[in-house]
């Protein structure tokens, strides 16, 4: 028993290791897969040893049984799900695990609960207050339980937006902030009191409290800042797992859960920073964000169309191209195309470049997964900041499938959702040539008077239909 205590020990500080190995990796596109296979490792290597130390522990054949039978069964589902989902439907699945972290931290927190408070009078609560830890264990539930309820329904919600269930639009309750600020204070005020007098009603109501901020806190967030609220419930899902291995006196579970918690905090914050946004406005659900207006009922005039001939009539004469993917690009699995497009236009000579949005997609990074799954060259992938001062000297720019991250309204319209973050500025190119289907809106619902430019020229239908159509003209 001993030894194999020593071992899991030394085997949690090498999955530590290879978890740090595995955010290093992930942080630059030539190092990401090996990233991955570090995270996959430190993965392999943390279930070996907490699965020995289990079976060490807990010799009961009912306890191996159960243990086996949900691995299982979690293993399968987890499989099947990431074997069946599509690319575009990875935002809303990320959210649900975030979900199912918070879950797992609020049961925690109550298994710790009634474990050893709820029985004050019995042995390990006795043990504990012999030892003047009872408040400390009372603190790790309750404080486990509020992070894991808030990111439990906060991760839905966040599900439910990113798979267009409910609207993207930020709910207005009257008095929103004072309902945020009231309930933390609730919150604080609760803990002490379950501190010195651990009850059934007050973890209760603690549980009720957080999943109801949870809700909250994200509904309140308009699309524009979703980026954000996706990696700050990133960032409590690894609080809520840290707090959780402290519940279990699990030191790899604190570890990786301050990893999580702290690469993701860091993550929103450079984002929030990318898009000239409050980080503490946005993580405290918009406070003191005002309300906005959409642009639906502006008449921008009329639109341009261009055809797949027309389109590849300019291209060919083109010295300069620019490309903005966005999300339509995933939706419609263009990406391939528009590698073939990409490599034909070098061919001819044309200077291409690829002009990437922080928040482009639905994920942070997609655009760039997607382009280097389709083998376009890494060079040539440029950060939004490394392009935005050449688009006035491009022949030509085809926005594939983007649309809010190329909203002039950003910049020009103070009452519009998305103002103030910086934008693609491809308007100052001599073409422009929007892909989508139609003039719907993008997924901050707010009209794009880019559209209606003289210089820019709608091409409607499927974007790979249309890329691969270009292709053949050319
Ligand atoms: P948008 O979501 O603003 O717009 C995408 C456009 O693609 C739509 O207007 C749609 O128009 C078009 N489209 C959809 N399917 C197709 C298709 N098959 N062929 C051609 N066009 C298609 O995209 P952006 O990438 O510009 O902006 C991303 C938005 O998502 C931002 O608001 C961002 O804040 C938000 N977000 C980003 C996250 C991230 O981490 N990157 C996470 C959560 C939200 P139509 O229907 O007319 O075809």
């Amino acid at each position: 028993m001993e030894n194999i205590e020593t071992a899991a020990t030394a085997a949690y500080v090498v999955a530590a290791l290879l978890f740090i190995l595995a955010l290093a990796g992930l942080s630059k596109h030539e190092t990401s897969r090996s990233g991955n296979t570090f995270g996959m490792a430190g993965m392999l290597v943390a279930l070996v040893a907490t699965i020995a130390l289990a079976l060490a522990r807990h010799i009961e054949p009912i306890g191996v049984g159960l243990l086996v039978g949900a691995m299982a069964i979690g293993a399968a589902i987890g499989l099947w799900r990431a074997r069946v989902v599509e690319m575009t439907g990875m935002p809303e699945l990320i959210a649900l695990l975030h979900s199912f972290v918070g879950l797992a931290a609020v049961l925690v927190g109550w298994n710790g609960y009634l474990h050893v408070e709820h029985d004050l009078a019995g042995g390990e609560a006795g043990l504990l207050n012999s030892q003047g830890m009872l408040g400390i264990h009372s603190a790790e539930v309750f404080i486990g339980v509020f992070i894991g309820a808030v990111t439990f329904t906060g991760s839905i919600v966040a599900n439910l937006k990113l798979s267009a269930r409910i609207k993207s639009a930020p709910l207005m309750l009257p008095g929103k902030n004072f309902l945020n600020v009231g309930a933390l204070v609730l919150f604080v005020a609760l803990t002490v009191w379950f501190v010195i007098e651990p009850q059934l009603w007050l973890l209760i109501a603690v549980t009720v409290l957080a999943l109801l901020l949870g809700w909250h806190l994200v509904a309140s967030i308009g699309g524009g800042d979703m980026p954000v609220v996706v990696s700050m419930l990133n960032s409590y899902s690894g609080w809520a797992a840290a707090a959780s291995g402290f519940l279990l006196s699990n030191d790899l579970l604190i570890v990786t859960g301050a990893l999580v918690g702290s690469s993701g905090a860091y993550l929103s914050y450079i984002m929030c920073k990318a898009m000239n946004r409050s980080f503490i406005s946005v993580i405290a659900g918009g406070f003191g964000m005002e309300s906005s207006s959409s642009g639906a009922d502006v008449d921008y005039g009329e639109h341009r169309e261009i055809t797949a001939e027309g389109a590849a009539e300019l291209l060919s004469s083109a010295s300069s191209v620019i490309i903005t993917p966005g999300y339509g690009m995933a939706v419609a699995q263009a990406q391939y195309g528009v590698a073939e497009l990409t490599r034909k236009l070098r061919e001819r000579g044309v200077a291409v470049r690829f002009g990437i949005h922080p928040v482009a997609g639905r994920l942070p990074g997609h655009m760039n997964v997607l382009l280097a799954e389709a083998k376009v060259p890494y060079d040539i992938v440029l950060e939004m900041d490394e392009v935005n001062d050449d688009f006035d000297s491009t022949s030509v720019v085809l926005v594939i499938g983007a649309n809010d991250t190329v909203n002039p309204a950003a910049s020009e319209d103070p009452s519009s959702p998305i103002a103030g973050m910086p934008v693609l500025t491809v308007w100052n190119a001599e073409h422009v040539i929007v892909f989508k289907r139609s003039m719907a809106s993008g997924y901050a619902g707010v009209q794009n008077p880019l559209f209606f430019r003289e210089n820019t020229q709608m091409l409607f239908g499927d974007a790979r239909d249309r890329v691969d159509d270009i292709n053949a003209a050319l």
